[in-house]
């Protein structure tokens, strides 16, 4: 910038210096010529005036020597007369030698003029040489000797009038030439001041106007600059700063906590459900929650923090010094999970998000930003498993656990691909005859190291780590090859995760794998829990029609756990209800569960859909959900999940035909 203005400057300088060096060159010019003129015509001048003087001398020689002879003639020779006439001819001489001097001065045409006239002069003086030697001898024949001499004298006299005349001429041309080249000169001169004048006008008006213009874009380019130093500082959508520039001001803070022997929070908040709200509504919802989120979030933290926008919905901040030091380190991030889980309304429709939160304090937990974000992760990642919506603070066992989940993680890809994870079955039976109908498939894990390991032990890491995919499709394939060993009607239920209803062509895939099995799509049943569904019923619908339409039916699961409305039950078209097993545990001693019960058991009939009741213990229950109209029931009671050798043993022998002998065995179990 300085460095431009420094070169707009140099402009109207370097002109003025241009304009001063051209007139002084001009006035130097001219006055030179002038003196150069002056010297021509004064020179000039000066030839005229010799040579009118000479003229004069001559004149004036030629006089005297006629006076003489007049003298002579009158009064006899007199003794003074060959003085006189030697002075005469001594003048002669001067005037001569006067006009050689002068001759050089001459024009070249007068140059050979006055040699012709010095020439008469020599013969002149000559002829005095002889007048004066002939004076005594015979004074009248001298006379007339001179006489030709004499009229001589007068040509020469006029010659050098003439000559003097033009002389002065030349000099007055000269003069007058000067003249004209001083005008003709000065004329140029101005011209070409004016030319420069001009031409330094339109360079400087251009200069100026190339200023403005090299200052506008400067300007334009500065306001460009910042917008894209606050762009990447900050995160257009919120305004709020960005990770990197996060970091860095936690190392300046770090700093100055350390100075001053001050403690730091650092929060990160993960917020949960945003995909729905971008699924569901669209980005533009998505926009207005993020928007809703950083505002809160400012409000909460208040103006002695700094809050980033980390990526996605992911916010972190850092609580500086001052502002929580007599607090929990909790109760700030729990303020903003309060103020994060109230609902916010677009467009008519009510949208509820959530969020996890895991907080750590400087230099408690870490003493390098990295350290403390890493903590804030451990924490939030906790938080998150513990509960959604939940807020922990960091603590060393936490990152102990988060080891041990990494090692699972891979313990457990390891496990997939070895054929570790397996499918047990437990039995479903229809109350109506007590018949085994089918068996809903369950993982268990045969760890190496540490045994047999129910789902609670792994589906969320399978689910977290992506493996749920693979985990799923090992158990289909493994129930599938184990189904056809089972008698044809017997069906199976596999469970698939709220989060496989997110994967593209999760039916495609399902239905690939049940067919490539060989087995009848209507002996597949799938369960998906309540939340799942009702999560994104758009994506749900999708799914489950494209499985009904191969003959897969859907049983929802956990029923009553969740939120389900009316018209969704309607509208995805359940085969089955799964009424949760909470409502059946207490079924027999809580007159609330029971009402649910009924209730649901209304609903089921009144949709045309068939009910298992899970968790069925005792007979007691069965016996009473058997009254009440529920079609099936799982449980203890009929039957824990067991491998599948222990399964085919229990249905063993397969009758291929006829009714099945192999209920036998749980019906003892039975009433
Ligand atoms: P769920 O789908 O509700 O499965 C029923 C759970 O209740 C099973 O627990 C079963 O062992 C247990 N159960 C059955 N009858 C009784 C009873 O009478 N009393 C008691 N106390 N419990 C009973 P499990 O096998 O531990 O499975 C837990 C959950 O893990 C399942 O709940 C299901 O949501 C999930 N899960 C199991 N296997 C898979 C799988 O292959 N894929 C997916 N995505 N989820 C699975
Ligand atoms: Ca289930
Ligand atoms: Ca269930």
């Amino acid at each position: 910038m300085a460095l431009v203005r420094a070169r707009y400057v140099a402009g109207p300088k370097a002109v003025i210096v241009l304009l001063v060096i051209a007139v002084a060159l001009c006035l130097g010019t001219l006055i030179y010529v002038q003196h150069a003129t002056n010297l021509i015509v004064s020179r000039d001048m000066q030839t005229a005036v010799s040579l009118s003087e000479i003229a004069g001398q001559f004149d004036h020689e030629d006089g005297n020597l006629y006076r003489l002879l007049v003298d002579e003639a009158a009064n006899g020779r007199t003794s003074d007369s060959s003085i006189r006439l030697a002075a005469i001819q001594q003048r002669i001489a001067n005037i001569s030698a006067d006009l050689s001097a002068q001759r050089d001065m001459l024009a070249p045409k007068e140059r050979a003029n006055a040699s012709r006239i010095i020439a008469e002069l020599h013969k002149y003086s000559e002829a005095v040489t002889v007048v004066s030697s002939m004076l005594e001898i015979n004074f009248t024949t001298t006379v007339a000797m001179l006489r030709p001499f004499r009229e001589n004298a007068d040509s020469v006299l006029v010659e050098i009038k003439r000559i003097a005349a033009a002389g002065i001429k030349d000099a007055s041309g000269h003069a007058e030439a000067a003249a004209w080249r001083t005008r003709l000169l000065v004329a140029v001169v101005t011209g070409a001041v004016l030319i420069v004048a001009g031409l330094s006008y339109v360079w400087l008006t251009l200069a100026a106007e190339r200023g403005r213009q090299l200052s506008e874009e400067i300007r334009r380019r500065s306001i460009a600059e910042k917008e894209a130093l606050q762009l990447a500082r900050t995160d257009s959508l919120t305004g709020l700063v960005n990770r990197r520039v996060f970091t860095a001001e936690m190392e300046a803070a770090i700093a100055a906590a350390s100075d001053a022997g001050d403690q730091l929070s650092v929060v990160l908040i993960d917020l949960d459900g945003f995909k729905g709200v971008n699924d569901t509504y669209g980005h533009a919802a998505g926009d207005v929650v993020l928007t809703s989120v950083s505002e809160r979030l400012r409000f909460v933290f208040g103006p002695n923090s700094l809050i980033a926008r980390l990526g996605g919905d992911e916010f972190a901040a850092l609580l500086l010094a001052g502002e929580h030091d007599n607090e929990n380190p909790l109760s700030l991030p729990r303020r903003a999970s309060q103020a994060l889980h109230q609902s916010l309304i677009w467009r008519n429709n009510t949208i509820e998000i959530g969020a996890s939160i895991g907080a750590s304090v400087y230099p408690i937990h870490g003493k390098r930003p990295d350290e403390l974000l890493h903590a804030a992760d451990i924490a939030m990642y906790e938080a998150k498993r513990a509960r959604e919506g939940g807020v922990c603070l960091f603590s060393p066992r936490m990152e102990e656990d988060r080891f041990e989940q990494r090692r699972l993680e891979e313990e457990l890809s390891v496990g997939i691909a070895n054929g570790e994870v397996v499918p047990y079955y437990q039995p479903i039976i229809r109350f109506i005859d007590n018949q085994l109908c089918g068996f809903e498939v369950l993982a268990r894990w045969q760890h190496p190291r540490r045994g047999l390991l129910g789902p609670e032990a792994f589906l969320r890491v399978a689910e977290k780590s992506g493996q749920i995919t693979d985990m799923t499709k090992a158990i289909l394939r493994q129930a599938c090859a184990d189904a056809l060993l089972m008698p044809e009607h017997l069906r199976i239920a596999i469970n698939i995760s709220p989060i496989q209803l997110e994967e593209p062509q999760i039916a495609e895939m399902l239905i690939a794998i049940i067919r490539g099995a060989g087995i009848a799509p209507n002996r597949v049943e799938i369960e998906i829990t309540e939340d799942a569904v009702m999560d994104d019923v758009v994506t749900a619908e999708r799914v489950l029609q494209t499985l009904r339409a191969s003959g897969i039916s859907i049983a929802l699961d956990d029923f009553g756990t969740g939120y389900s409305s009316l018209s969704n039950l309607r509208r995805l078209r359940f085969d089955k209800i799964k009424i949760d097993q909470s409502f059946v545990r207490s079924l027999t001693t809580s007159i609330e569960s029971e009402k649910l019960v009924d209730a649901i058991i209304g609903l089921a009939l009144s949709f045309d859909m068939k009910i298992t009741a899970e968790g069925v213990e005792d007979e007691a229950a069965a016996g009473l959900l058997a009254r009440k109209g529920c079609t099936q029931g799982q449980g203890w009671l009929f039957g824990k999940p067991a491998c599948i050798n222990e399964t085919l043993s229990l249905i063993e022998p397969v009758p291929r035909t006829g009714t099945d002998q192999s209920v036998a065995n749980f019906f003892s179990i039975c009433v």
